[in-house]
């Protein structure tokens, strides 16, 4: 973990590369290293570190921890901790606060942690975009004291028994000399601040449970479990620190008719025999209404016919997919009279076989395969 490079470094680009460059980065080392093309030693070291370096800043989330904190425990699965199990904030405690190395300063700024919300949209909104308000839940700076969780017109005093550092020292003697243990402060429980007259409106927390409304865009083209980074809209942050940032994670429920992949779209259309067999021109339903759509004499059952650019509009980039439709004929049942004779009349002008011709050909079949 110490020795691991830094991702921008791997790929060669800098810290404000674009996705694309990223990618483009990535791409040339693995066209240089991939195990495959390259037997040298070494290569494939390379090729996992630069494809581990694209995994991580090629995902806006995971870059964006990487961003803030660096390497993450390979044992933790580099970044793949979900943001609901874990508060940014309990990330940073547990790497750079509790156990082993030296505690941090208690002063320090703490950026606040993210928030997940799952939204659920309709098949049509995750194509055409949607804009609306939710609500979440989170803490927010105190507005009476603006954080500080002292009463207004009063102010933190620095801890005098700790002087502001929110440790205590223990000097002990020993018989192998003298040990120096630190523990948290217990006058300022490890704050370094000491509040004399608590805010009334948030007890001296410098912090409040509201419900937020917050303005969500979901950009057009957006499909099932994509997921909205909004920058400062998750917890408040501590004694100046940041806020965390909000996740929106997009669940789509499935349509009647259409049925999506990436940014295409697919539906089934019943076709008559006759339709089939003649050709005809269908109307096809669109996601922007319908079109017309010439199928052609002796049409297969199972043919896919493409409609290109009526499907969903790409999220990254221009211009749209396409929509595909498969026609499926349906055999006529309920046949009259009438009907059943015409059909016997086509048969009988194709050369199709009449049953006891299919008998006989069944019949040597049988024979053919027995050996009889
Ligand atoms: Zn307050
Ligand atoms: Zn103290």
């Amino acid at each position: 973990m110490m020795s691991k490079r830094d991702y921008y470094e791997v790929l060669g680009v800098g810290k404000n590369a674009s996705e694309d460059e990223i990618k483009k980065a990535y791409r040339k080392l693995a066209r240089q290293y991939h195990p495959d093309v390259n037997k040298t030693p070494g290569a494939d070291e390379k090729f996992k570190e630069a494809k581990e370096a694209y995994e991580v800043l090629s995902d806006p989330q995971k870059k964006a921890t990487y961003d803030q904190f660096g390497h993450v425990d390979p044992n933790m699965g580099a970044g793949g901790f979900s943001s609901q199990d874990f508060g940014f904030g309990d990330i940073f405690d547990m790497f750079f606060g509790g156990g082993g190395g030296g505690r941090r300063n208690p002063n320090a700024p703490q950026r606040g942690a993210d928030l997940q919300y799952t939204m659920t949209i309709e098949f049509k909104e995750a194509v055409f975009g949607k804009e609306m308000d939710i609500q979440i839940p989170r803490t927010e700076e105190c507005d009476t004291c603006h954080g500080s969780g002292a009463k207004p017109g009063t102010h933190p005093e620095t801890c005098s028994v700790c002087k502001g550092t929110g440790q205590q020292e223990y000097v002990q003697q020993t018989a192998f000399g003298r040990i120096v243990n630190r523990r948290s402060c217990s006058t300022c429980g490890g704050t370094g601040k000491i509040i004399r007259d608590k805010c009334p409106e948030c007890h001296g927390s410098g912090k409040l449970k509201k419900h937020r409304k917050i303005h969500v865009k979901i950009p057009a083209g957006v499909d099932d479990g994509a997921q909205l980074r909004i920058s400062g809209e998750g917890e408040a942050g501590t004694r100046g620190g940041p806020p965390g940032d909000l996740y929106v994670v997009i669940r789509v429920n499935p349509h009647d008719f259409f049925e999506r992949e990436n940014d295409d779209i697919y539906c089934e259309v019943p076709l008559t025999f006759t339709q089939a067999a003649l050709g005809d021109e269908i109307e096809i339903p669109t996601l922007t209404g319908k079109v017309k759509l010439k199928i052609p004499a002796g049409t297969q059952t199972g043919t896919y016919f493409r409609l290109k650019g009526k499907g969903v509009p790409r999220l990254r980039g221009y211009g749209q997919g396409d929509q595909h439709v498969k026609v499926v004929v349906v055999t006529p049942t309920n046949l009259s009279d009438k009907q059943k004779e015409l059909l016997r009349e086509i048969a009988q002008l194709s050369g199709e076989h009449t049953h006891e011709q299919q008998q006989s050909i069944f019949e040597r079949m049988k024979k053919a395969i027995l050996g009889d």
